[in-house]
């Protein structure tokens, strides 16, 4: 009985401090390595005129809820969402904007989340319509955008979808749901982060990337170090390049990246040549046992460490194997996205 009050006095408290939490805007509040071992109080302006004190301990910080009001995007109903602008990031992939109807909304995306898109171009019913057609994609803009989602995608030559997405023009609406968290990432959970991703596989790292450089909470800053390995065809079909070098030349100590191609058509190309091998997972991967994790995303995971899914659960993580198995990974190392 005693217990049990206790329990819930403490789940109040963890919901108020979460409560406190959104209000002040602090992003992924969770027990961390580098937080202080006592309560710690936390104050911030509200915004409203109205300064909050929260005094909470870091293990009263587990469950973190969306910071933002998700008025922007719903998780329950699909929104036709307006295409607003396209950004060519390669020959076959794009940014798309997706303006909400409010301007001033955000996402409310819990990072990592993916997002699901809707239409009806799927195969031709009895009644003349067609079915609905849905895949999910991963938002690369922050949680807190206001006035719209971007999404960067790949446009296969028969993909119901992606086609659908390229056809699109200026004004036109898709229908989006969400968010779906994947992973819900907490701050200085990992003193390491390994990610492996190929082409657009680049997209939920870089949902992590942000949320590490731009976490901050009452016990101070992410100290998490990524080491990426980014895997694409070609020199031309290295996605978002501009926008990871950027964050790596603005936080050396923090991301490293290393760039690998099929096959390099400049002389001048500094990256790696060919595929994922096992020495490159040694030497840029947290290793085995310590207190990192390997985020995998893209092509590369039937031999960087198998495919996702079982028989009943197509979104479970599945068994590992390939490399990251042979180097000794357990499976809880590693996180197929
Ligand atoms: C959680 C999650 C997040 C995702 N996020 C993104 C994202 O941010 N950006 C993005 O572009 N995609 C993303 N995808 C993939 C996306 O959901 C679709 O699968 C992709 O756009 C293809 O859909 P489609 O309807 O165009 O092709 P489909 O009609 O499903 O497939 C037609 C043909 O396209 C080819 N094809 C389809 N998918 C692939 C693939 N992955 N690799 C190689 N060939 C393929 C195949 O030849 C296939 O026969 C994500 C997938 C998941 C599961």
């Amino acid at each position: 009985m005693f217990a049990r009050t206790l329990l819930r006095r403490r789940r109040a408290a963890t919901v108020a401090a979460g409560v406190a939490a959104s209000a002040f805007g602090l992003s992924s509040l969770a027990a961390a390595d580098s937080a202080p071992p006592a309560s710690k109080l936390a104050k911030k302006e509200s915004g409203l005129g109205v300064s909050f004190e929260v005094n909470v301990s870091p293990s009263q910080l587990e469950v973190v809820e969306p910071r933002i009001p998700d008025d922007g995007l719903s998780p329950t109903e699909w929104r036709a969402l307006r295409l607003e602008s396209v950004t060519p990031l390669s020959h076959n992939t794009a940014v798309y904007r997706f303006a909400f109807e409010d301007e001033t909304a955000s996402s409310g995306m819990r990072v990592a989340s993916c997002l699901l898109t809707k239409a009806a171009i799927g195969s031709e019913k009895a009644d003349g319509s067609r079915a609905n057609v849905i895949r999910p994609y991963t938002p690369i803009s922050r949680p807190d955008a206001k006035g719209h989602v971007d999404l960067a995608v790949k446009t296969y030559p028969d993909g119901k979808m992606s086609q659908h997405i390229a056809s699109l023009k200026v004004g036109d609406t898709l229908e989006i749901k969400g968010p779906v968290v994947k992973l819900p990432y907490k701050l200085n959970e990992h003193a390491k982060l390994g990610m492996i991703a190929g082409g657009t596989g680049i997209a939920p790292m870089l949902q992590v990337i942000d949320e590490i450089l731009a976490g901050e909470s009452a016990f101070g800053k992410d100290n998490t170090k990524v080491s990426l390995i980014f895997a694409n065809v070609s020199e031309q079909d290295i996605l978002l390049k501009e926008e990871v070098d950027r964050r790596a030349a603005a936080n050396p100590s923090q991301l490293e990246v290393f760039y690998l191609v099929d096959k390099a058509s400049s002389p001048d190309w500094s990256g790696g040549v060919g595929y994922v091998t096992k020495q490159m997972l040694a030497e840029r991967m947290p290793p085995p046992g310590s207190s990192g994790r390997v985020f995998v995303c893209g092509p590369p995971p039937m031999v960087v460490c198998g495919a996702k899914g079982t028989k009943e659960d197509p979104k479970a993580q599945g068994e590992l194997s390939g490399m990251l198995k042979e180097l000794g990974y357990a499976k809880e190392e590693v996180f197929k996205f």
